[in-house]
């Protein structure tokens, strides 16, 4: 029946088989709550309990297979997606996996400024998004597109100068090379291509509770005792979600005052809930969270 059809349509997603982008891309779609079975040298797998089947493919090839509808959805790094150039559009960027491709010349350099880079070689993986790159700030240089190691291009002759992926700059280094310009800022993102509504619909639900990990990944729960006085102040230091969870304790003038708290500024605030007088924090992971 057409209505049993619809209701069993699942959504391939793609992710990297083996690689830098495989264990967060399975651990990001776990936290989500699917029930993946984890066969290494699988090319694909059932999820039990959402209407979700995983592929695993080399990433290089995933914005090609969802062109072509293989697959409906992936995770891929932004990098790949921008230089490949294929129909389909970010539907949620996944904080990680971050990265950066910049331009990098030999450290001997007497390096002045992106002019110096007309009338050079340059040597990558990425020959669009360094062509887009050169193009929109007016310089002119050649590119030479090698598929792997192209730090050591200049090394060897082959090449002036090189775009590639930097993390921590220390491969640059034991080449000889010293970084000179930021490309491009990437981080891994889930990719969809023209989807069915029923399909969308899906993803959409995916794509919800990608949001709540990503939540819980940023936020603590917080519990801690404080004199009655200082509720007030402590509530706008940690507001919550809505406001505070207030209880009172079994000593008289005191309170228990539950809430949440950004990662980021966490260490601040503790400090002044300290301050304030504040006494037997206890902050604890958050599983998930929903606003
Ligand atoms: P291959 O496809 O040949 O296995 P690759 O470079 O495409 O090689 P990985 O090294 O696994 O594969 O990188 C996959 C993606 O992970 C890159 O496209 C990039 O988005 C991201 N990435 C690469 N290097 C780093 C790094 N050092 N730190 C964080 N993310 C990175
Ligand atoms: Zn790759």
């Amino acid at each position: 029946m057409n209505t049993h059809k619809q209701m069993s349509e699942v959504v391939r997603i793609a992710i990297q088989k083996s690689g830098r982008l495989q264990e967060g891309s399975l651990k990001l779609l776990k936290d989500c709550g699917l029930n993946i079975s984890n066969g290494k040298d699988q090319l694909k797998t059932q999820v039990s309990n959402f209407p979700v089947e995983v592929l695993f493919l080399r990433d290089d090839d995933i914005p090609q297979y969802i062109e072509d509808g293989v697959a409906d959805a992936g995770i891929i790094g932004e990098n790949v997606f921008t230089e490949k150039q294929k129909n389909g559009v970010i539907m949620k960027r996944l904080d990680f996996a971050k990265c950066r491709l910049a331009l990098a010349v030999p450290r001997t350099t007497n390096y002045t400024g992106l002019a110096w880079f007309n009338g050079k070689n340059i040597a990558t993986s990425y020959p669009n998004i360094v062509g887009n790159y050169l193009k929109m700030k007016n310089i002119t240089a050649g590119i030479h597109e090698i598929s792997g190691s192209v730090e050591i291009a200049p090394g060897i002759g082959l090449a002036d100068a090189i775009c590639d992926i930097v993390s921590t700059g220390s491969t640059l280094l034991s080449n000889g090379l010293k970084e000179v310009e930021l490309v491009m800022q990437s981080e891994a993102v889930l990719i969809a291509g023209d989807l069915s509504m029923q399909k969308k619909k899906i993803l959409e639900k995916l794509v919800f509770r990608i949001e709540a990990v990503q939540q819980a990944r940023n936020n603590k729960y917080i519990l801690l005792n404080c004199p009655n006085e200082a509720i007030e102040s402590i509530t706008q230091i940690i507001p919550g979600m809505k406001s505070p969870t207030i209880l009172p304790l079994g000593k008289p003038g005191w309170s228990s005052l539950h809430s949440v708290v950004n990662e980021n500024d966490f260490w601040e605030k503790i400090d002044q809930l300290k301050q304030l007088g504040a006494e037997g924090i206890l902050v604890v992971p958050i599983e998930k969270m929903i606003k």
